[in-house]
């Protein structure tokens, strides 16, 4: 099954389960149709030898390198499928920047490239796509090339903040700690019990937080810079899709921000 098949498939799993997210979930199926057909099309082997970078240091991809001459096209081509996705204000949105035209829509792309921008800044659509450009080109980059510092918490393939983390039994490793990337959706290993989006190590002000609801999402928040990642455990729910669990779970969110946390990082629907 394809990345795409699984995270619609977990969506339209959760769609009964979770009433309260059964709109978000449903529209997000459909947006994984699209996001899947524009996988398919994406030139690989060209846009690799573009962006991937073999300097020591660098993440595997400088997305920042995309030739948007050619990508813009593609992203006309995604906002006209996107009219017919989702709710009236969505379509609205996919018409009016379907119709503005290449300068507008370069802009929408290079928000949704800077690394570590904002969602605010970075149009629905433009993360969308860019998400299933990064998706499949993160796919084939080499696991060599692609070399993970255990310390750090942004994407070592694309550069991006986590979206949330997980925890599951790896090789030799129970209860290892993941993070999966807000963009590429690479899922990394991480050294845990340090704050994601500040490096807090003091334990005492690391808190988790979960509700029975939902016992395979928890919140972890963070005293010191009061943000907070989403954490799935895979153990409990072996057949989880960490970005699904996320999108699943709006009222994990509501509950934080009532809490005057913010979290690290928005998801597409900008939870
Ligand atoms: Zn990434
Ligand atoms: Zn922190």
């Amino acid at each position: 099954m394809s990345t795409w098949s699984a995270r619609r498939a977990r969506a339209l799993a959760l769609e009964s389960e979770s009433p309260h997210a059964a709109e978000i979930l449903r529209c997000y199926a459909d947006v994984l149709g699209v996001q899947e057909r524009t996988a398919a099309q994406v030139p690989v082997r060209e846009w690799l030898a573009t962006v991937q970078s073999s300097d020591v240091g660098a993440t595997a991809l400088s997305l920042g390198r995309l030739p948007l001459g050619e990508v813009v096209p593609r992203f006309a081509g995604f906002l006209v499928a996107m009219e017919a996705i989702g709710t009236e204000v969505m379509r609205a949105e996919a018409s009016r920047m379907a119709a503005s035209g290449d300068a507008e829509q370069r802009l929408a792309l290079e928000a949704a490239l800077a690394v570590g921008s904002d969602d605010e800044v970075a149009p629905f659509h433009a993360r969308a796509f860019i998400e299933a450009v990064a998706t499949t080109l993160a796919g084939r980059v080499l696991p060599a090339v692609a070399s993970e510092d255990p310390a750090a918490t942004t994407c070592h393939v694309c550069g991006a903040p986590p979206l949330v983390a997980t925890l599951r039994d790896a090789s030799g490793a129970l209860g290892a700690g993941g993070l999966v990337c807000s963009r590429c959706g690479t899922e990394r290993r991480v050294r845990r019990l340090t704050c994601v989006f500040c490096g807090e190590s003091d334990s005492t002000r690391l808190r988790i937080h979960s509700a029975e609801s939902v016992p395979h999402v928890r919140i972890d928040e963070c005293e010191s810079c009061r943000r907070y990642i989403k954490t799935v455990d895979l153990r409990r729910r072996g057949d989880a899709v960490p970005i699904v669990e996320d999108l699943a779970t709006p009222e994990l969110d509501l509950w934080a921000r009532d809490q005057g946390l913010s979290k690290g990082r928005a998801n597409l629907f900008g939870m």
